[in-house]
């Protein structure tokens, strides 16, 4: 099972800073390995090292995690839709569209 990292991280990926019933989302970088509950979670964590992004080309990376079923996904897959897991149709916080610069760019 992969393991989500961060702070207070529980079974579904939600975290100290996002704590609702629909911060289940969790993503990797290309900086670091493994997952993070969000990415105040891996800056804490890596306060030491410059933080990068998926780029454009990243897209099919399977770097963003479900909570509710453990399912990895694209980038692409997730960012078709990012209100509800593609899978298990869990729905994700709608807000996290802001955030997604955090995370990946997804280009022109
Ligand atoms: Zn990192
Ligand atoms: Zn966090
Ligand atoms: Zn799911």
């Amino acid at each position: 099972m992969v393991r989500v990292q961060g702070r207070d991280v529980d079974d579904a990926g939600r975290c100290a800073h996002h704590p609702t019933s629909l911060d289940i989302v969790s993503f990797r970088l290309p900086c670091c390995d493994g997952f993070w509950a969000c990415r105040a979670c891996h800056d804490e964590t890596h306060p030491d090292h410059l933080v990068q992004v998926w780029g454009p080309d990243d897209l099919h990376r399977r770097a963003v995690l479900c909570g509710a079923c453990r399912t990895r996904m694209s980038l692409r897959a997730y960012a078709a839709d990012p209100t509800r897991c593609p899978k298990c149709a869990a729905p994700w916080n709608p807000g996290c569209v802001y955030h997604h610069p955090l995370y990946f760019q997804e280009g022109a």
